[in-house]
């Protein structure tokens, strides 16, 4: 009963978190879909116009899955940080200011190892067509696509944050910063446009994927597995040998040139 409590005390919370983050996602699609669809044809990744109101349906439809998934996930969290069995905190003063300042980035160079080889293994062909599948379905991605996931993919992708919580100090603002982070470099690889200028893989840029390298992923399947760094796809000879080549031939086409 208490446990239950807890969760409708916080539900007004993380509805309204929710709910948040899916109003970004309609207007990202409204304003660069939509409103500047004209403006930005040549910032378009994907060329050929294949997203249509079939997929956008099945991906909110999925979407809400990630969605309820997500908020039970954020209970598990609190209920587990209450109980006291987690090393999440609040006050600055409880661990050394290491673990506050530098947090973070150590979340962030996890988050993305952990991607990386989940990722990969979703792609084993004796499980891809029971999870990741649905979030491939969508070959062109917009917006939505971001949040179109099979409901299992996004406990897989975020579950390592509670073995971590268990053992090291994860200050609250830091793992906020990862959730915001992670939110919008999620929006940016499946927006289906490339936003980076074109001197970004020629400075320390490079280092990060970009819209175009995650939309690559979607067309062409088999390469580009990380989410916010190139480092693994690098390292293990994963990353499309074409990717800067194509990163630079959708810059001369939003400069006008063919
Ligand atoms: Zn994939
Ligand atoms: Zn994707």
């Amino acid at each position: 009963m208490e446990l239950l409590k807890k969760f409708i005390e916080q539900l007004p919370q993380a509805l309204g978190q929710s709910s948040m983050n899916y109003l970004i996602i309609v207007a990202v699609y409204l304003i660069v879909w939509k409103l500047l669809k004209k403006r930005l044809q040549n910032w378009r990744i994907q060329v050929k116009n294949r997203v249509d109101a079939k997929q956008i349906k099945s991906e909110l439809i999925n979407s809400l899955f990630t969605l309820t998934v997500s908020l039970v996930f954020i209970f598990v969290i609190y209920y587990l940080k209450d109980e006291g069995y987690t090393k999440i905190y609040t006050d600055i003063n409880e661990y050394p200011k290491f673990f506050a300042y530098c947090g973070f980035f150590i979340f962030l160079i996890i988050d993305d190892t952990w991607f990386y080889w989940v990722h990969r293994l979703l792609h084993h062909p004796k499980i891809y067509k029971y999870v990741h599948k649905v979030h491939h379905n969508s070959i062109d991605v917009n917006p939505f696509t971001s949040l179109s996931f099979h409901w299992f993919e996004t406990v897989a992708l975020t579950s390592w944050i509670i073995p971590f919580s268990l053992f090291f100090p994860m200050y609250v603002p830091a793992l906020g910063v990862l959730q915001i982070w992670g939110f919008l470099d999620n929006i940016k690889s499946h927006v289906g446009y490339e936003f980076f200028p074109s001197w970004w893989n020629r400075s320390v840029g490079k280092l990060m994927t970009s819209s175009t390298h995650h939309n690559m992923h979607h067309s062409k399947f088999t390469g580009n597995y990380g989410v916010h760094f190139r480092i693994w796809d690098r390292l293990l000879g994963t990353e499309f040998k074409d990717y800067e080549a194509e990163f630079d031939k959708i810059q001369a086409q939003k400069k006008g040139r063919p």
